[in-house]
């Protein structure tokens, strides 16, 4: 399968290239040149297949050409080593719980397998491979954990001293092995900083195999088609219309349940659920993109002023607004609407969502139509935000599972780093 780029000044590429460059060297984000549909045998059998075979069967559609499909099927399965159950809240309004990976977040399936990738690809380097990631909390720890253990390659985590909620600092600072945090005395874009002049830096590309993982990386984004699928494999309910209110911020995840939509997938339509940050949502109403800076909210991995994949939305429509608008909706809430619809669901169902769940099970209770049916995204478990969590429902009633628990036991161990370049350089040189 060849890999284009959405401003279409570059040349296309091949799998390997698209996933160790990340972004194209026109600054547009990779596509994959066809989406096939899936076998009307498959829709037919999906309620039969486990998770990891359905999820092989659409990884085939896009990679079975590149990679051995052993290989492949090893890699979706080892990536898939957790479930996305669908749970009803209330009639007609279930969540799709993404939390079950180890960091408890949907981004461990697109970190996971982009790790395994990653490693495939790079199998035949002699070099050890150095992944470089700046991270403001939840990147850092999906990624950490999803290339933890992975041979040949080593990750360098780099965030801001004192910027991460503990819980999250937690899961990337705790682990060891090919794992080192860099606690940089500076802020998340001093990290960023940090990151893009290593990649520019000619020695450090002469002397060492440098790499991202980034989340607009195609390994990363694509897998997430697979939770819709299982989603919809789950339903008993057949004859509604289904809805997916999607969670957003740089919009992969809605992304991936538009391809999968293309794919085949029984979609009515789905409903982009943002915070304030509510670009996406101004340019589904009026047909114009104005990007604003980000502002901060509760439901924070979505505070984003100008979200990435949504140069891959309009090229999936051939920037259409009207075919576009056909497809998906947006809507935007503040935080005080965000706490409201966390209590009031938690008080009539005894469900506790995230904060960003709450964004997208709000957006169902406002939309849903009496012959659809609605799936929300669970993109993360509520007790990765306890504070704020407790705050709304009251101490005491966010359970810490066993998983975090564990990270929470684990022993900090970090390198200290100031946010000048040459000492950051010459660390590198040194491992
Ligand atoms: C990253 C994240 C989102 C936003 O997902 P996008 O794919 O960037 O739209 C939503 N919820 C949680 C918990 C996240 O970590």
């Amino acid at each position: 399968m060849k890999y284009y780029s959405t401003n279409r000044l570059s040349p296309e590429v091949d799998l390997r290239t698209a996933v160790t460059k990340g972004l194209a060297p026109d600054r547009g984000l990779y596509m994959p040149e066809t989406i096939s549909e899936l076998d009307p045998v498959f829709f037919a059998q999906l309620g039969t297949l486990t998770f990891q075979e359905m999820a092989y069967r659409v990884a085939v559609k896009f990679f079975g050409e590149d990679i051995p499909s052993e290989k492949l099927k090893e890699i979706v399965y080892e990536t898939l080593s957790f479930n996305t159950p669908l749970v009803e809240v209330e009639p007609s309004i279930y969540s799709l719980e993404l939390f079950h990976g180890p960091t408890l977040a949907f981004k461990d399936v697109g970190a996971r397998f982009m790790a395994r990738i990653l490693a495939h690809f790079l199998s035949e380097e002699k070099q050890t491979v150095h992944v470089l990631v700046a991270t403001s909390g939840d990147t850092g720890s999906a990624v950490a954990n999803g290339f933890l253990g992975i041979e040949g390659i080593k990750v360098l985590v780099l965030y801001p001293k004192g910027k991460v909620s503990e819980i999250q600092e937690k899961q990337f600072v705790t682990l060891g092995q090919n794992i080192t945090a860099l606690e940089v005395d500076g802020s998340f874009d001093d990290c960023q900083t940090l990151v893009k002049s290593a990649f520019m830096d000619e020695e450090l590309q002469r002397k060492m195999v440098l790499t991202s993982a980034n989340s607009i990386n195609v390994a990363r984004f694509l897998p997430q088609a697979f939770y819709y699928f299982n989603a919809v494999a789950q339903l008993k309910e057949k004859h509604k219309k289904i809805v997916f209110s999607v969670p957003s911020g740089n919009f992969g995840n809605l992304t991936a349940g538009l391809i999968a939509k293309r794919m085949g997938l029984p979609v009515s339509r789905f409903i982009a659920a943002n915070n304030s940050n509510d670009v996406v949502c101004n340019y589904l109403h009026t047909g114009v993109y104005k990007t604003k800076p980000s502002v901060q909210t509760i439901a924070n991995a979505m505070d984003v002023g100008d979200p990435s994949n949504f140069a891959r939305i309009l090229d999936l429509f051939g920037h259409d607004h009207t075919w576009i608008s056909g497809v998906m909706s947006g809507t935007s809430y503040t935080d005080g609407q965000i706490k409201e619809s966390l209590a009031s669901c938690y008080k009539h169902t005894g469900y506790l969502c995230d904060p960003h769940g709450a964004v997208a099970y709000r957006a169902l209770k406002e939309q849903l139509q009496p012959d659809e049916l609605g799936i929300f995204l669970e993109t993360a478990d509520p007790a990765k935000f306890t504070e704020t969590v407790e705050e709304i429902v009251g101490k005491g009633n966010v359970p810490m599972p066993e998983r975090l628990h564990e990270f929470m036991k684990g022993k900090k161990k970090t390198v200290e780093m100031g946010v000048e370049f040459e000492k950051f350089k010459k660390y590198l040189l040194s491992i």
